[in-house]
């Protein structure tokens, strides 16, 4: 029989397992405060500067309610209860109305306007991290798992403004009620004010050891929850694998093992904040016991009245609340640490690939294309190209061929300055394209990847995403052109019908034709296929060639194919092999080199 679980197990209260975890690719150097606070003010908080305004105005008016109570107690005692005085009876009540209904009014405008400017704050923050992943190079986002960077974006912006609002907070009311309750014993008795706080070093110590734990415990915790969201996004993105493996079990397991640890991790978080609590609370109750102690004394000796002791220790207990929530600010503050850690290197994370000072625009109008000896490795000196040589013309089509992964797409991802090469040149229109601008390079050809990806959108909005001033009467071109329109007019609404999520609801085939209907489309001089066709049956494929030989004969195209039979009539074909053009010519010329060409081609007939 399996051991039974305790009802409630001692381990929930106590941290003793550290699982350790390794660095993931948004762990960062640990920012100080000086670092991350004016930054934050200066660009998150000062734009609301009038919200800020409008909340510390309204914490002043709570904190100073609050010291007013003191006050009232004390004249009620005074004067109610010992004096028996009836004019301040009639007084007091309304004057308690009046302070509470001004308290309570200023708590919900304090209230309001902190949660507006934390919830901009997120508004600004995470569109600043989404601009800043869609500036970021191909080969770091290649690197980050999605699910890590939709973590990112989603759990540790939300401790970095929950931090920056509790601050805000604490800064505003609580700072300003303790100041004011101070100020209010001081005035009543100076002698027992100390006497009440006497503890209070004792916590700052304690706080200064809680802030290392914390940031490391928060940097934990954002970590597993990275992993998490990654497992779910896989899982989720691969469903199909999941379920015709029966891997549903095995995947859910993996998730619940990271939920597991990510609960593990937000204990920990938690029993770090939560700590402050008790030890604040612990040194409540010995100020307030001196309190009562001492100001009783003095009350049974007659040197303080009722009112006067009343007061006091009400004050004392009020100065305790939010002296608790200033010993939360400096955790959560910690745990914010430890995100902006991680966020704000992305922000600032500047991408290899980006404009030199001086670039210039290409203006590719007629589309040539030369590569002069180019190298290049994905990683480091591997070369996946290497020594490549090649000119294209304008309005030339050719074509490249060989085995997988011989560093055919490597060239589109160097013509479109995905990457850049590690030696050599790649012109287009005569410009170098690392001296021009990414966004003219990038103009400058329409790519129609190997696996096209469709948003959850129309076919029409799909269509036109390479250029969104297209009229319906140049987008349906376009289709007819990519040999699409017919099966699109059969879709249940046309040009219409949403595509679903990844163009879900469409075959393979038609949604490399709506892929290529969008390079079609786009005016860019040079059109890049990377195996368009693979998708399409012979009789759809002829279609396309024809089109791209005929209506488009004024373009350049570079395409890949696997399928000879596309390519026969390009202008000229590359043979690739191991990085390097080992035999370029006609198709003609080429079969009667018989060489690489000739034997891939008779491969093909035979099969
Ligand atoms: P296929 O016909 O299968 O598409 P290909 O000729 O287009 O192949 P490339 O995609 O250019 O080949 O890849 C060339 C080599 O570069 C391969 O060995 C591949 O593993 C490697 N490679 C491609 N992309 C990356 C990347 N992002 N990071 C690291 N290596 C990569």
């Amino acid at each position: 029989m399996a051991p039974r679980k305790p009802l409630v197990s001692l381990d929930t209260f106590r941290s003793r397992t550290e699982i350790d975890r390794q660095a993931d690719s948004l762990t960062g150097r640990d920012l100080s405060v000086l670092e991350v606070i004016p930054r934050i003010a200066k660009a998150h908080l000062l734009p609301m500067w009038t919200y800020l305004v409008l909340s510390f105005a309204a914490m002043f008016v709570v904190a100073a309610t609050t010291g007013a109570i003191p006050f009232l107690i004390q004249i009620t005692s005074d004067k109610i209860v010992v004096e028996k005085d009836l004019a301040s009876l009639s007084v007091i009540p309304f004057a308690v109305v009046a302070v509470m209904c001004l308290k309570s009014l200023a708590e919900y405008v304090a209230v309001v306007s902190q949660a507006y400017i934390s919830g901009r704050m997120n508004v600004t923050l995470r569109g600043e991290v989404f601009e800043a992943l869609l500036r970021a190079d191909l080969a770091w986002l290649q690197r980050s798992q999605t699910g890590r960077l939709l973590s990112g974006i989603f759990n540790d912006t939300s401790l970095i403004t929950g931090a920056a609002g509790i601050g805000l907070v604490a800064i505003g009311k609580s700072v300003l009620t303790v100041l004011i309750l101070l100020a209010t014993m001081f005035y009543m008795d100076a002698f027992l004010t100390v006497a009440s706080i006497v503890g209070l070093p004792l916590v700052l110590v304690f706080f200064r050891m809680q802030r290392k734990r914390m940031r490391r415990r928060t940097k934990r915790q954002m970590q597993e929850m990275g992993d998490l969201t990654n497992f779910v996004t896989q899982a989720l993105g691969g469903i199909r694998e999941v379920k015709a493996y029966q891997k549903e079990e095995a995947e859910k397991e993996r998730v619940v093992d990271s939920l597991q640890r990510t609960l593990e991790f937000t204990m920990q978080v938690t029993r770090t904040q939560s700590a402050s609590g008790p030890i604040t609370q612990a040194l409540a109750g010995i100020g307030i016991a001196l309190a009562i102690w001492y100001s009783g004394y003095r009350g049974i000796s007659g040197t303080m009245t009722p009112g006067e002791f009343m007061g006091f220790v009400t004050a004392a207990m009020l100065i305790y609340p939010p002296l608790k929530q200033l010993a939360q600010l400096q955790t959560s503050l910690y745990g914010g640490l430890a995100a902006a850690s991680r966020i704000f290197p992305v922000v600032d994370g500047i991408p290899v690939i980006r404009d030199r000072e001086d670039a210039v625009e290409i203006d590719a109008r007629d589309g040539a294309v030369r590569f002069d000896s180019v190298s290049f490795g994905y990683i480091d000196d591997a070369l996946v190209l290497n020594d490549v040589s090649f000119s294209v013309a304008p309005g030339e089509t050719v074509a490249f061929v060989g085995p997988s992964g011989a560093g055919k797409s490597t060239i589109m991802n160097l013509l479109m300055r995905f990457y850049e090469a590690n030696s050599g040149e790649v012109f287009i229109d005569g410009t170098n394209v690392v001296t021009a601008t990414v966004a003219s390079v990038r103009r400058a050809s329409a790519l129609v990847s190997q696996d096209p990806f469709l948003f959850d959108d129309t076919v029409r909005a799909n269509i036109a995403y390479s250029r969104e001033d297209a009229t319906d009467e140049e987008i349906e071109q376009a289709a007819r052109m990519a040999a699409a329109h017919d099966f699109i007019t059969e879709l249940p609404d046309g040009y219409g019908t949403s595509v679903g999520e990844g163009g879900g609801k469409l075959s393979g085939g038609q949604k490399q034709r709506l892929a290529i209907a969008r390079a079609i489309l786009s005016k860019s001089p040079i059109l890049l296929l990377d195996e368009p066709t693979s998708a399409l049956d012979n009789e759809t494929e002829g279609v396309i060639s024809r089109v791209l030989h005929t209506a488009l004969a004024d373009r350049t195209v570079i395409m890949i194919a696997h399928r000879l039979s596309t390519i026969q009539q390009a202008d000229r074909i590359y043979v690739m092999e191991g990085g390097q053009i080992i035999e370029d010519g006609t198709h003609k010329a080429l079969l009667a080199k018989k060489g690489k060409y000739a034997r891939l081609y008779s491969q093909a007939v035979a099969s």
